[in-house]
C-alpha cells in the first residue's frame, strides 16, 4: 500500500534549506512528486561539499535540522515506552500531541482501527477548511468499517490560519490479530518525518495500546463480579470511603441501600443453584436498569446487593429503594417447566444526614435486618445514630488556698452528719 523512496529531496519551507538524507513516502494513490531544481543541483552539491571538506552554512543548518529530526524521533520513541498505561484514547492524543513537536507548523491525523474501535485525533495546527475537507473525508472512511469513528479534537488554536498544504499518509502499521492499525496523515513538508522511524514509532505505540487493554482488561476482571457484572465487595469498599470522604469534604448527603433476597436458600435448594443464579443474574440487570448513572450497584456477596447513592438525601434514596422493590417483586426472575416465579427483597437504607458517616454500612444493615424481622419484602429506614456524649473528664484541681480546703472538710462533714 505504502512504497517508500530515499529520494533525496529538497525542503519547501524555509526556501534555502536543503535536507539531505530525509526519506519520503507516498501513497500509491497520490501523485507522484515531482523533481525540482533543488534536487537536480544536489549531486553537484554534494560533490562541492565533499571537495571543500565541510559542509556550507545552509547545508550546515540542515544537517543541524536532520540531527535534530533524529534526535526527537528517538524521544519519541522512548516517550511511548514511557507512556502510562491510561485510556487508549489518552494515550493516542498524548502520542499525537508529541509527534507535532517534530514539525509545529503540521496538522496530524492518527487513526488508530480495529476491533477494539476506532478513534481519529487530531492535532497540530487548527486545519482550514481545505483540510476539514479531507478530515471529513477520512471519517467517512473509517465509519464505514466496523465501528463509529470517535474523533478528538487536540489543535492547538492558532491566531492566524496560513495556508496548508494537503494531508498525506505519512506512516502507517499494519493490523496484526489484536493489534490496531495505526494511520499517521499529515500535511507537514516531508523533510520533517523520517518515516521509516516513524513507522517504527506507531508499531511500539500499537504495543503500548495493547498493553494498556490488557492492562484495564485485567483490572475490570478484578473489580467485575462475573456472574451479576456489578461491582464486586472490594471495590464497594474502595468507592464507599471514597464517597463518604467526598460527602464530608462538600457537605452533600450521601446514602446506602442495602438488599437481600427473601428466602433465597430455598430457592436453591428446591431448584437448584443454576435457577438461583440466574435469579441473581436478573437481580443484577434490575439494579443496573434502575439506578442513575451516578449511583454505583455492587454485589456485596451471596444474595446481598449494595446501592451507593452520591449526593442523596435519605428521603430520595428510600423512594429509589422502594421502586426497586417493587421492580423486583413485578417482574418474574425465574422460570422452571416455563411457569414464572418472582421474588422478593428486603431492603435496608441509610444516610449520612442521619447516621454516622463511618457506622453507614452497619446502620444499613441493621435496617435490613429490621425489614427481615418485620416481615420481609419491604423498606426499611435506618434509625438516626444515637450521639454517645463522652462525660468531660477534666481532672479535679487540688485546691492550693488552704482556707478554701478547709471550708470544703468542713462541708462535707456537714453533709455526712446529715
Ligand atoms: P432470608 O430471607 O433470611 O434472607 O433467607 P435466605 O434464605 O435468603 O438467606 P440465607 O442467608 O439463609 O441463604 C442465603 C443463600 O444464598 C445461601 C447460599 O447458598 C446462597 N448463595 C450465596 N451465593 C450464591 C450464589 O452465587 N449462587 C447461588 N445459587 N446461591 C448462592
Ligand atoms: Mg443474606
Ligand atoms: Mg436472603
Amino acid at each position: 500500500m505504502i512504497k517508500g523512496n530515499n529520494n533525496l529531496f529538497k525542503s519547501g519551507k524555509p526556501r534555502n534549506r536543503i535536507r539531505i538524507c530525509a526519506m519520503s513516502y507516498r501513497t500509491s494513490k497520490a501523485a507522484p512528486r515531482k523533481k525540482n531544481f533543488f534536487s537536480y543541483l544536489l549531486p553537484a552539491w554534494q560533490r562541492i561539499f565533499q571537495a571543500a571538506g565541510g559542509p556550507a552554512a545552509g547545508a550546515r543548518a540542515s544537517i543541524i535540522n536532520s540531527e535534530k529530526s533524529r534526535s526527537s524521533l528517538i524521544f519519541l520513541h522512548k516517550f511511548i515506552d514511557q507512556l502510562e498505561l491510561k485510556q487508549p484514547r489518552k494515550m493516542l492524543i498524548a502520542a499525537a500531541r508529541q509527534i507535532r513537536e517534530l514539525n509545529e507548523e503540521q496538522t496530524l491525523v492518527l487513526i488508530s482501527a480495529g476491533k477494539n474501535g476506532n478513534e481519529m485525533i487530531i492535532a497540530g495546527q487548527t486545519p482550514t477548511p481545505v483540510l476539514n475537507f479531507e478530515i471529513a473525508g477520512l471519517r467517512a472512511r473509517f465509519n464505514r468499517q466496523n465501528s463509529e469513528l470517535k474523533t478528538t479534537d487536540a489543535t492547538a488554536p492558532t491566531a492566524t490560519v496560513r495556508p496548508q498544504n494537503r494531508l498525506r499518509l505519512i506512516a502507517a502499521t499494519t493490523a496484526d490479530g489484536d493489534l490496531d492499525q495505526l494511520l499517521l496523515y499529515s500535511n507537514g513538508l516531508p523533510e520533517a518525518d523520517r518515516c521509516e522511524l516513524l513507522d517504527y514509532c506507531l508499531t511500539h505505540l500499537g504495543k503500548r495500546l495493547r498493553e494498556a487493554r490488557n492492562w484495564h482488561k485485567l483490572q475490570q476482571d478484578n473489580r467485575i463480579d462475573s456472574l451479576t457484572s456489578l461491582y464486586n465487595r472490594r471495590c464497594f469498599d474502595e468507592i464507599i470511603l471514597k464517597e463518604i470522604e467526598r460527602s464530608e469534604r462538600y457537605n452533600h448527603p450521601t446514602s446506602l441501600i442495602m438488599l437481600d433476597i427473601d428466602h433465597f436458600k430455598a430457592i436453591n435448594d428446591n431448584y437448584g443453584h443454576r435457577t438461583g443464579d440466574s435469579v441473581l443474574k436478573n437481580l443484577g440487570k434490575i439494579l443496573r436498569d434502575e439506578v442513575r448513572q451516578s449511583d454505583t450497584p455492587c454485589r456485596y456477596g451471596g444474595e446481598e446487593f449494595t446501592i451507593i447513592l452520591p449526593q442523596t438525601r435519605l428521603d430520595e434514596a428510600r423512594r429509589m429503594a422502594e421502586r426497586i422493590r417493587k421492580a423486583i417483586a413485578r417482574r418474574d426472575l425465574f422460570t422452571v417447566d416455563k411457569v414464572k416465579f418472582n421474588v422478593t427483597a428486603s431492603i435496608g437504607v441509610a444516610g449520612t444526614e442521619l447516621n454516622s458517616a463511618l457506622d453507614l454500612v452497619e446502620c444499613a444493615d441493621q435496617a435490613l435486618y429490621r425489614a427481615k424481622n418485620n416481615g420481609r419484602n419491604q423498606t426499611v429506614t435506618a434509625s438516626p445514630t444515637v450521639v454517645r456524649l463522652t462525660p468531660i473528664t477534666s481532672p479535679i484541681k487540688k485546691l492550693e488556698n488552704p482556707a478554701l480546703s478547709r471550708c470544703f472538710q468542713n462541708l462535707s462533714m456537714i453533709k455526712g452528719d446529715c
